[in-house]
């Protein structure tokens, strides 16, 4: 899905769209389920490209770092982004400004929503998710979610400082 960008010299141009995002459009390390966005703002000229600037909400399911259970997650954000048309064949280094303002290179005029869609929930995403702050995790022995009772008959790991302790144990001091 991508807005024309070639009316946008004339007036601005303002959107509300909705996309969903499949696993494999965001990360699928983090993310468990399809995300649904949704876009709203304007484009404005600017010199060299466009600006776009609006919000966006997002609801979807990130996966638990601890058990890899699936964890319903919503957020919301604006955004700002500098869409610039490349400069022919020059690899000049672009000044980033302050601020959040990021920079897309665009080869055609074309805004695409959903790779938009996509950087906005990327840069959203908690830096770890837990499905409860405290999350047993899989046991490491056999792999069972430690957080469903019985789910794992394995005997408790020993504690390794302890273990060098019972080496100690009888030596002759
Ligand atoms: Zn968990
Ligand atoms: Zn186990």
């Amino acid at each position: 899905m991508s807005i024309s960008l070639s009316n946008v010299d004339e007036s601005p141009v303002t959107f509300v769209e909705e996309v969903v995002l499949p696993v494999d459009r965001l990360d699928p390390e983090q993310v468990s389920g399809p995300f649904t966005v949704r876009l709203e703002g304007r484009v404005l000229p600017m010199d060299g490209g466009y600006l776009v600037d609006g919000s966006m909400e997002a609801e979807g399911q990130l996966t638990c770092v601890r058990c890899l259970v699936p964890v319903p997650w919503k957020g919301k954000d604006r955004f700002s982004v500098e869409l610039r048309h490349p400069l022919d064949g020059a690899h000049e280094e672009i000044e980033l400004g302050a601020g959040d303002l990021d920079v897309v290179f665009i080869t055609d005029d074309q805004l695409d929503v959903e790779r938009l869609a996509a950087e906005q929930v990327m840069l959203n995403l908690p830096m770890r998710i837990l499905c409860q702050p405290e999350c047993a995790g899989l046991c490491p022995r056999c792999g069972a979610n430690k957080n469903q009772e019985g789910s794992c008959q394995c005997e408790p790991e020993v504690d390794p400082r302890w273990e060098s302790l019972r080496g100690l144990e009888g030596r002759p001091s």
